[in-house]
């Protein structure tokens, strides 16, 4: 039975438990696969794409667990475009396969040697199978972004006609730019009509651009993974994807208070840690420690943040460091209950400065008392 609801405006696929699992020297227990799932549904997104069958073992014991684990979300299964692979899926009990196959001539030559027409006839006998199944079925057009486009074209139309609910244009590596992106998605939708997702790598850093570029052109589905985490330097990140939706209106239905606690835990079982910076969930996104900043988020925290740190399970904290200036240590000093007036100021500004370029990082509170102490009692 399928699971998607029809009519969305935008579907978010997530695909942490199989690109990003695909990610060199990342493996995750079925737990492990299982607790992903259910923090994604949490969050919300429309479809899972869980793992491949095919490869049989606690791969596709982890598939069936997921799939009867009572998600709101659609349960999605990557397979290659073989019955077999199909087959697999089905005994899994998923709702949806991904029907993925390569569609550049560098790929159908260098890696399948097969002809554009053979593996146009695979991938329908596929999508048949599968929709004697009853399953909803996307195609995956791998490296679509190197494709001749009116291959392309002809192959939309076949696999849709054959029964396909969707085609996921892939950027497999990473090449395009936002506004090619948009060029070559518009194209499809206006010559097909068909429903596209778009999956965007992060060769280029520019994976969730181009993945916003996509929506905006027509495509309604949105790949992505916890963290980026993906093959190489990754996919779009969920939580990015999903905070772009929210700032331009179309994120009601995400649940954007959970990707907190699903990036750390897919951080931990990835053993890829977020880096302080990351966009959304990174640490110390909400830390100001420049004079001009901080002073400026103490009067009023929109001069400086675009959205509440609380929004994403994370907090404000003003930095005692280099950069520092006078109203951010007054701030400190308040909030460390420490006396402080004018007098005191300037010399504490100096002792700040040279304990930081000492330890080379902000200060800790305790450090900060230390010296606030040896101030005071000069
Ligand atoms: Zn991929």
């Amino acid at each position: 039975m399928e699971k998607l609801s029809p009519g969305k405006a935008v579907y978010v696929v997530d695909t942490t438990l199989r690109d990003g699992e695909q990610t060199a020297g990342v493996a995750f227990g079925k737990d492990e696969k299982l607790a992903i799932a259910r923090l994604l549904d949490t969050v919300g997104v429309d479809q899972i794409e869980v793992g491949t069958p095919a490869m049989g073992g606690e791969e596709a014991e982890a598939v069936s667990m997921i799939a009867a684990a009572g998600l709101k979300a659609s349960i999605m299964a990557w397979c290659r475009a073989t019955v077999g692979d199909i087959a697999a899926a089905a005994a899994c009990g998923v709702d949806a396969v991904e029907i993925s196959s390569p569609v550049s001539d560098l790929h159908l030559r260098h890696k399948l040697r097969l002809s554009r027409a053979t593996v146009l006839v695979n991938t329908i006998t596929a999508v048949a199978y599968a929709r004697k199944h009853g399953l909803y079925i996307s195609v995956g057009m791998e490296d679509a972004s190197r494709a001749d486009e009116e291959f392309l074209l002809e192959y939309i139309r076949a696999v849709t006609a054959a029964g396909a609910r969707r085609v996921r244009y892939c950027d497999t590596v990473g090449i395009l730019d936002p506004l090619t992106m948009a060029v070559r998605i518009e194209r499809l939708r206006r010559e097909t009509g068909v429903e596209i997702e778009v999956h965007a790598h992060n060769d280029f850093g520019m994976a969730t651009a181009n993945t916003v570029a996509a929506y905006q052109a027509g495509a309604c589905f949105l790949g992505v993974t916890a963290n980026g985490l993906g093959e190489r330097a990754g996919n779009a990140a969920l939580e990015e994807v999903l905070m772009f939706l929210r700032h331009s209106g179309d994120g009601a239905g995400y649940n954007l208070a959970g990707v907190q606690m699903l990036c750390q835990y897919v951080a931990a079982a990835s053993g890829r840690i977020i880096p302080a910076w990351k966009p959304v969930v990174g640490q110390a996104i909400f830390h100001h420690e420049s004079g001009i900043h901080a002073d400026g988020v103490l009067k009023n925290p929109s001069l400086y943040e675009p959205y509440n740190p609380a929004d994403v399970g994370l907090e404000r904290r003003i930095v005692i460091g280099k950069h520092s200036g006078r109203a951010a240590l007054l701030h400190k000093c308040r909030e460390l209950g420490l006396p402080m007036n004018e007098e005191l100021l300037a010399f504490a500004a100096v002792g700040i400065k040279r304990g930081v370029l000492k330890v080379k990082r902000s200060l800790t509170d305790d450090e900060i008392r230390d010296i606030i102490g040896t101030v005071s009692r000069v």
